[in-house]
């Protein structure tokens, strides 16, 4: 079983993309369970068609202990497992330990069963404190995919991750598989996160491009994979999950100072 973060500043593609790499994995016949690790438990909607989940912390605060695995997983496109940690109650409490809350959880009641070919948590990345870090920290998800774009914010919460990534690494077998940009039709972009991945000593893993189908599909509450399957976005995201499903290149990332990461955006005209 592979165990998949996916890493990146809010709003930036996160959970479509995790959702639309999972739908074309479990299309192509592999089976998938899907952990959001984010507060705003928005990350397996598109795979259950907006039903809503009731999170993990949710529950646990209605019913106690006495929990089992069908109230809080639930199946989505083609035969996925969809999962929402969900967060602590607002201004109470730290988000990341209600994730690992969760997991302990999902291991205690038997999620984790051999039949499953991947885990994939979506992690909220903007900060990369100990919460949000808990999933490599505990050594649940051991491959790293960071979701970026080429503006400098999406790039600066990409480099900060690679350093939270670096620091489990070293002490650890957490490693990054590569950035995945989310275009945002920024200038030469293609070319910036292609530098800006080997930079890291990582790789471009795919160009996903930015597309209104997204949305369409977003508002029917379902993955493109499931809207359009014959579209060129679905393609995309299928490329994608075979990249990730082939890939052997887990680096430890080599972050870079801020400097040198304006410089970057610079030389590819984007900056100054
Ligand atoms: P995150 O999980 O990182 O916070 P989301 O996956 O919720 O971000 O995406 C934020 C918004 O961007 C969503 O409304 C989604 O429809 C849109 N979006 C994501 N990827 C694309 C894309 N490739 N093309 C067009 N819109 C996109
Ligand atoms: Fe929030 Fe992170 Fe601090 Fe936990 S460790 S309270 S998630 S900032
Ligand atoms: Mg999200």
């Amino acid at each position: 079983m592979r165990q998949v973060a996916i890493y990146g500043k809010g709003g930036i593609g996160k959970s479509t993309t995790t959702q639309n790499t999972v739908a074309a994995l479990a299309e192509a016949g592999r089976k998938v369970m899907v952990v959001g690790c984010d507060p705003k438990a928005d990350s397996t909607r598109l795979l259950l068609n907006g039903l809503c989940q009731k999170t993990v912390l949710d529950t646990l605060r209605d019913e106690g202990d006495d929990i089992v695995l069908d109230d809080i997983l639930k199946p989505g496109f083609k035969g996925t497992l969809c999962v929402e940690s969900g967060g602590p109650e607002p201004g109470v409490g730290c988000a990341g330990r209600g994730i690992i809350t969760s997991i302990n959880l999902l291991e205690s009641l038997g999620a984790y069963t051999d039949e499953l070919d991947y885990v994939f948590y979506d992690v909220l990345g903007d900060v990369v404190c100990g919460g949000f870090a808990m999933p490599i920290r505990e050594g649940k998800a051991k491959e790293i995919y960071i979701v970026a774009s080429g503006e400098l914010m999406a790039l600066y919460a990409a480099n900060n991750i690679s350093k939270g990534i670096q620091k489990y690494a070293t002490t650890g077998d957490v490693r990054l598989g590569g950035i995945i940009c989310n275009s945002r039709m920024v200038d030469n972009e293609l070319e910036l996160m292609t530098a800006f991945a080997n930079e890291l000593g990582s790789q471009l893993i795919h160009f996903v491009p930015r597309n209104n189908i997204v949305q369409r599909a977003e508002i029917n509450k379902k993955t493109v994979i499931d809207y359009d399957p014959t579209c060129d976005q679905a393609d995309h995201y299928r490329q994608l999950s075979m990249a990730i499903n082939k890939n052997e290149k887990f680096v430890i990332p080599k972050p870079m100072c801020q400097d040198r990461l304006e410089e970057l955006m610079m030389e590819f005209g984007i900056l100054g």
